[in-house]
């Protein structure tokens, strides 16, 4: 062969240019693709061998990562099939592609689109180059070695060489913009990077050692790489020590993972991988911790969003397929149908392994529950599939840490907990300690209360209800016992209406101010032994408030007060007291205004049904103004009786101090009434 000249194959005027102008910003991965040419090079020279069709020499299989400061060049040198002249004018000289200057035009900013569309790999070492030589030999009898050059411009140079060796030599005379990659620090750490797992073994300098007080260079090549990593065994190779010592490998300085997913697919996609569940101790981890895809054992990014439903971004982890389109848009990604078989078999595949650990060691599932709950519950608020999985593994938990699944809570509880409707209600605790005096009054009712205190338990607490039929779920805080499961054979509070309204009076008096809180005093007749003032808390606004704080298109609910309901209650023995002595105090003085009260309000009622009637309308307002005057009148009155009985005082602040209150100056107040009472 003699010399020859020539302009490479592309249709684009000038492809250098383009290349090295727009992909800027992940120049780095030049590596990541001349190592794995080198490495694909060498994997075909073993299939060829193993098929019979060379009989060569295997010995020394290794792919060898150069950098020779001097000289300004990083030489990747392998020992695979090499290539003739011929098939550098058909892989390197002949680039085809079509449409190029558009896609170019709008996939300038992905260096990733454009490598993995056009088959581009080599190219970039243009990138970082400003002069590349390829000196290769191939494997083929009588094959003559060969060398090509290029400058960047599209005219190359290929000529006979003498390389003895078999394979392929790949120099990059780095341009000065990139001297960067003639470090071997920054060479290693992007080895470390992109080709940690690669399946042949990838030289890079000397194994270090101590000596002399310094670090230096010994004789033994540093090989980057393990070749064999734990995803690509049969899991039945694989002990339990091996896949904990592999995690430990992807994530340093990790704790243990809780367990693992051994994935390993290949129809109608090919796809292997390991999955962890994390102990997860910050949400800073989970982002720095993310799973990583590979693609037949190359690293390509730990973005996987779109790949893996979204929900799994709290697992860790390899996922390899050679079948997801690596290099192309995120969009693109989301949309491909591939893509979205992957996703939807990762989570069958997830959800069946976790119905396989409950089922074999519930025991086991019950200790680690804690810890991966949150993942499930995310995983059923945000994957409809996922959901109806996990239905059979979901535990519920309750305040004395037993569990249940939801099919046997749902048993457990129906029973006792069901109300005059039929639906069965289920009490719930969002902090236990604080709660315990409501959580104390349900069980000695014989209820359970579940304890959903984890992060997405306001919003669980809703896809619960709605996924059980027949159900609902109430803070056992949220009213007074007989009221979360109303039962028919209720008993009302037996009071008089103006045995109420001076009660009402009564205890509004003597309410303390306490901020961002609104009070409305109401009354059941609870049993004798239930507590006479209970502060409850409604549901509804409650959740409303805790979803507010999470998203702020919520803020309406997040601004309002916290309205609580004083539950008075009358067949308590105290507030019994209270009320015959307050009824025989003021009842004599509070009927008279009562009376009037009603009878200025039925005239004012007619007043007001003469329509167009200045004169009338005159009249009801000033009879709306003694009405009030006299309701000042009742205030008063009642207000000065309560002054007088301490009791009464006593009595909401012992509720108020119940739910944390009763503060500051209230508080001081409380303790000192106390010890004077005693
Ligand atoms: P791709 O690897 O995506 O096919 P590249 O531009 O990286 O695209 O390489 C083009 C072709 O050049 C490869 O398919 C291969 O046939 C050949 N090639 C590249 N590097 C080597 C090498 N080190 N040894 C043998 N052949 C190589």
């Amino acid at each position: 062969m003699s010399q020859t000249k020539g302009t490479i194959g592309v249709t684009t005027e000038n492809i250098f240019p383009v290349i090295k102008k727009f992909l800027y910003s992940d120049h780095e991965i030049f590596l990541r693709e001349l190592v794995s040419n080198a490495v694909d090079a060498t994997q075909k020279l073993k299939t060829l061998s193993s098929f019979g069709e060379f009989k060569g020499d295997l010995s020394d299989m290794t792919v060898r990562v150069t950098v020779d400061k001097e000289a300004g060049t990083l030489t990747v040198s392998d020992h695979g099939i090499g290539m003739t002249a011929d098939d550098i004018e058909k892989y390197i000289n002949q680039i085809a592609f079509s449409g190029a200057e558009e896609f170019l035009e709008k996939y300038k900013d992905n260096a990733n689109a454009i490598i993995g569309h056009f088959g581009l790999g080599f190219y970039s070492a243009f990138m970082v180059a400003s002069k590349v030589e390829i000196r290769s030999l191939s494997y083929k009898e009588g094959a003559e070695a060969v060398r090509w050059e290029c400058d960047g411009s599209p005219e190359f140079t290929m000529e006979p060489t003498d390389k003895a060796e078999r394979g392929t030599d790949i120099v990059l005379h780095i341009d000065p913009e990139n001297k960067e990659f003639l470090e071997q620090a920054r060479v290693d750490s992007l080895l470390k990077k992109y080709c940690r797992f690669l399946p042949v073994p990838v030289i890079s300098g000397k194994e270090q050692e101590w000596k002399d007080g310094k670090m230096t260079d010994t004789d033994r090549d540093k090989i980057i790489n393990i070749t064999e990593p734990a995803w690509t065994k049969k899991p039945a190779a694989l002990t339990d020590d091996d896949y904990r010592a592999f995690y430990h490998e992807l994530y340093p300085g990790q704790d243990d993972p809780l367990f693992w997913i051994h994935l390993n697919v290949d129809y109608p996609f090919t796809l292997t991988g390991i999955l962890f569940f994390p102990k997860i101790k910050n949400n800073f981890e989970i982002a720095k911790n993310r799973i990583q895809l590979y693609c037949n054992q190359v690293y390509v990014t730990d973005s996987v969003e779109g790949v893996v439903p979204e929900f799994m971004m709290l697992l860790q982890g390899v996922i390899d397929s050679p079948d997801i389109p690596l290099n192309v848009s995120r969009s693109y990604l989301q949309s491909d149908s591939a893509v979205k078989k992957i996703s939807s078999y990762i989570t069958k595949k997830v959800a069946s392994r976790l119905d396989e650990l409950f089922k074999a060691d519930r025991k086991e599932f019950e200790q680690k529950w804690d810890d991966i709950k949150v993942f499930i519950e995310y995983g059923m608020l945000t994957d409809e599939k996922f959901c109806d999985a996990a239905m059979k593994f979901d535990l519920l938990k309750d305040t004395e840490g037993r569990y249940f699944t939801i099919d046997e809570y749902k048993e457990l509880v129906s029973p006792a907990q069901t109300d005059k409707e039929g639906d069965i209600v289920m009490l719930y605790s969002t902090d236990p300690t604080a709660q315990y005096t409501y959580i104390k009054a349900a069980t000695d009712r014989g209820y359970s209360v579940l304890v959903m205190d984890g992060q997405l338990d306001s919003h669980f607490v809703g896809l619960l209800e709605h996924k059980i039929e027949k159900c609902r779920l109430v803070r056992v805080d949220s009213d007074v016992i007989d009221n979360l499961i109303p039962k028919s054979d209720r008993k009302t509070a037996d009071l008089t209406p103006t045995q109420r309204d001076i009660l009402t009076t009564l205890f509004n008096s003597q309410l303390p101010k306490v901020d961002k809180a609104q009070f409305l005093i109401t009354f059941e007749a609870m049993k004798e032994t239930d507590a006479p003032v209970v502060v409850t808390q409604n549901e509804y606004m409650r959740r409303m408030k805790e979803m507010a704080a999470l998203q702020p298109s919520m803020n309406f609910y997040g601004d309002m007060p916290d309205s609580y309901q004083l539950i008075i209650n009358t067949e308590q023995p105290v507030v019994r007291r209270v009320t015959a002595e307050a009824d025989s105090a003021l009842a004599d003085q509070v009927k008279p205004i009562e009376q009037e009260i009603e009878a200025k309000n039925a005239e004012i009622a007619k007043l007001r049904e003469k329509k167009d009637d200045a004169e009338a309308a005159k009249q009801a307002d000033a009879l709306g103004a003694e009405v009030s005057a006299a309701r000042d009148r009742q205030v008063k009155l009642v207000s000065d009786y309560a002054a007088t009985r301490p009791v009464v005082k006593q009595l909401l602040d012992l509720a108020l101090l119940g739910n944390g209150l009763l503060r500051g100056e209230d508080l001081s107040r409380f303790i000192a009434r106390s010890v004077e009472l005693l």
